[in-house]
């Protein structure tokens, strides 16, 4: 995919993260692979319902800016993470969606395996513990669920997703924030309850994750 398109579709998703209230402020970072070596990534600072294509950073593996004025997102390190260590990932959404971002400062976990789709998209959501964001602590706490996970709740603090694709990835975000929000609204009718072992099997079979 060409530079101007992936940064067209930074802009695209950083408006759809603002208008879903996934962020407030400036919170919540984007980046795509470039090349191998160089990733387009969201500036520091900027509201991401605002974004102009022209704003966007590209930096290096070690976090250099190579282009772009202004400074990275902070978060540069936690992105880098994830297209060092992990080939074919090529794009990187992190956003702080408020039902699973209270289940990440409450100290609760929602259900992942109560709905068939659901069951499909999160069956690898891990759970991190706390690292300060922007320093190494996160990262590093993050790489312990790599390479089998691929949606990240980030222990008080929100939300991070990646993918082959900003769409898949932003759309994994999405379905983990449904998800949460299906899991709290459960809540005041008792509970939310899975489908039991047996039809996980079956709907992992359905889906061609499970042999037969
Ligand atoms: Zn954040």
């Amino acid at each position: 995919m060409n530079e101007r398109q992936l940064r067209d579709d930074i802009v695209r998703i950083g408006q759809k993260l603002y208008a879903k209230g996934f962020v407030a402020g400036t919170d919540g970072n984007i980046s795509a692979r470039l090349t191998n070596d160089r990733y387009l990534i969201t500036p520091s600072g900027c509201p991401k319902g605002d974004l102009n294509p022209d704003q966007l950073i590209i930096i290096d593996t070690d976090g250099k800016v190579i282009s772009g004025d202004g400074k990275p997102s902070s978060e540069y390190k936690m992105h880098l993470l994830y297209y060092n260590e992990l080939d074919n990932i090529n794009a990187v959404v992190h956003a702080h969606p408020p039902v699973t971002t209270s289940y990440s400062v409450s100290g609760k976990r929602f259900k992942t395996d109560i709905l068939p789709e659901g069951i499909l998209v999160l069956r690898n959501l891990a759970w991190v513990e706390y690292g300060t964001p922007s320093t190494d602590d996160l990262p590093l706490n993050i790489a312990k669920y790599l390479p089998h996970s691929d949606i990240f709740v980030l222990e008080n603090h929100g939300l991070t997703t990646i993918s082959a694709n900003l769409q898949d990835a932003y759309m994994k975000l999405e379905a983990t924030e449904h998800v949460a929000r299906i899991n709290l609204y459960s809540e005041l009718l008792g509970g939310a309850q899975s489908p039991g072992k047996d039809e996980l099997s079956k709907i992992m079979k359905v889906y061609g994750l499970l042999d037969s």
